[in-house]
């Protein structure tokens, strides 16, 4: 058997258990202390009445007056995580498939208080980035693999994770993917843009369309013998990239090796934030307190990353929700930048001339 979880709006259901007269009222999450002033998940009548879950605070309440804000509860939504991985262990799946920050959360009720006797056969993770932590922690808690799949809306599986070598064989047959940087092809081991072509997409095509997503140029072809081109990693959405004020704009995902060098021991779960040009903010769940000196010693690694002239601080906190769609997101930038321009949901067209293809397929 194999078990999906999906969890739309999972903090705001949570919330609602000890409010349940507020499921039919316009309702929202109200943000968490120490975090910017954004409303979380809402209830379908503030929908209806034109909330949107991450809007500021501010515009939430001018739209709809009669918003109830609704506290976040650390407690319940710890419990709602037990009675997830309770039906698991009851449902016993060969393989579980769900976003990678839902694995992460799990892993953290196993690693908190108790052991489990769910093993599938592996995971499989797809939908937002798998970080190296995340891998990680989710690996030590089940002791089974994590295969990563990488898949769209408009393409289904555009690539899934070799299990010998690691990396991701593109489904060639199916879809081709160009990995693009400024415009040119990406190098072996250079992040790029994706644009992709469907190729068996007869009722509604699509051409060299930009997904939005970056991620790691690859092989011609995977070391394993399997006949598919490879790319190393998939790093993240397009819009995550943090515009600095020198003109440089930079992944969130290059602070990985960091996070893995200064905070391995004792980050949980993380949210990096750039709040302004010049201010970088990482939010963390502790899975052990850590000393002010493993704080300071992960600001100045930061710091050093960063260049100079940006601020970094690391805030720790209780918990860090997903969003309504369920995802947990690892990098957000509330700085404008030029990706900001372009309508990924909706006219992503590919506005590029065309790239000289390598060499003709024999
Ligand atoms: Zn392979």
């Amino acid at each position: 058997m194999i078990a999906a979880v999906v969890i739309p709006a999972f903090d705001l259901r949570a919330a609602l258990r000890l409010r349940p007269e507020l499921e039919t009222a316009p309702a929202a999450l109200a943000p968490l202390p120490g975090t910017e002033a954004f409303v979380g998940s809402v209830t379908a009548a503030a929908a209806a009445r034109g909330v949107r879950p991450g809007m500021r605070l501010g515009e939430a309440l001018a739209t709809c007056p009669q918003l109830v804000l609704v506290e976040q509860d650390p407690a319940t939504v710890e419990q709602s995580w037990e009675e997830i991985l309770r039906r698991l262990e009851e449902l016993r799946p060969d393989v579980i498939a769900a976003f990678p920050g839902v694995l992460c959360r799990i892993a953290r009720v196993i690693a908190g208080s108790r052991p489990t006797t769910l093993r599938p056969r592996f995971f499989v993770t797809g939908g937002e980035v798998l970080t190296p932590l995340m891998r990680q922690q989710i690996t030590e808690a089940f002791g089974v693999p994590v295969v990563e799949h990488y898949g769209t809306h408009e393409f289904g599986t555009v690539a899934w994770q070799c299990t010998k070598m690691g990396g991701l064989h593109v489904s060639d047959d199916g879809v081709i993917v160009e990995v693009l940087k400024d415009g040119r092809p990406a190098h072996r081991g250079e992040a790029g843009e994706v644009v992709a072509t469907r190729l068996h997409g007869f009722a509604m095509p699509f051409i060299r369309y930009r997904l939005g997503d970056l991620v790691t140029q690859g092989d011609p072809s995977c070391p394993c013998g399997a006949p598919f081109s490879t790319i190393f990693t998939v790093q993240g959405r397009m819009l995550d990239y943090f515009p600095l004020p020198d003109g440089r704009v930079l992944h969130p995902y290059s602070l990985v090796m960091v996070i893995l060098d200064h905070g391995k021991r004792w980050i949980g779960q993380y949210q990096l934030t750039q709040e302004r040009r010049d201010r970088v903010v990482l939010r963390v769940v502790p899975q052990v307190t850590p000393s002010n000196g493993d704080i300071a010693s992960f600001e100045g690694a930061a710091r050093e990353h960063l260049g100079p002239g940006i601020e970094f601080q690391v805030t720790l906190v209780p918990d860090i929700p997903p969003e309504a769609n369920g995802k947990f997101r690892v990098s957000r930038s509330l700085v404008e930048s030029d990706y900001d321009g372009i309508d990924w949901d909706h006219r992503r067209a590919m506005d590029l001339p065309p790239q000289p293809r390598s060499a003709p397929r024999p």
